[in-house]
């Protein structure tokens, strides 16, 4: 049975401000508080690449079809990759409740 926080001693306690176990923010859905998200209409996809080198978070990939597309869970919606596009593929859009 776990102590009750009366009964914790020092030794319990995990060292403050001390990485314990290695990995990085990959492990965390880092973009799931964005407000809007990009979306693709990919008929005009030049497969050109210019939002891959503009994403500032490094969460655009490479499809199965060539197509370059953000990863939801990492994206922060900021909307550099539709500006960035020359043939306007990607529409900022609102995130909606789910
Ligand atoms: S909206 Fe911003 S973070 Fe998301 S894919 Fe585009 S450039 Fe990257
Ligand atoms: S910048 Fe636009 S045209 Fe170029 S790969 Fe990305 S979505 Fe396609």
């Amino acid at each position: 049975m776990a102590k009750s926080e009366f009964e914790l001693t020092w030794q319990d306690i995990e060292i403050g401000a001390a990485v314990t176990e290695p990995g990085s923010a990959a492990a965390y859905k880092t973009g799931d508080w964005k407000s809007q998200r990009p979306t693709y209409d990919f008929s005009r996809c030049l497969k050109c690449g210019i939002c891959y080198v503009f994403c500032p978070e490094g969460c655009v990939r490479q499809n199965q079809k060539g197509h370059f597309e953000a990863n939801p869970y990492y994206c922060k919606g900021c909307g550099i990759c539709a500006y960035e596009c020359p043939t306007r593929v990607i529409v900022m859009r609102e995130e909606e409740e789910k």
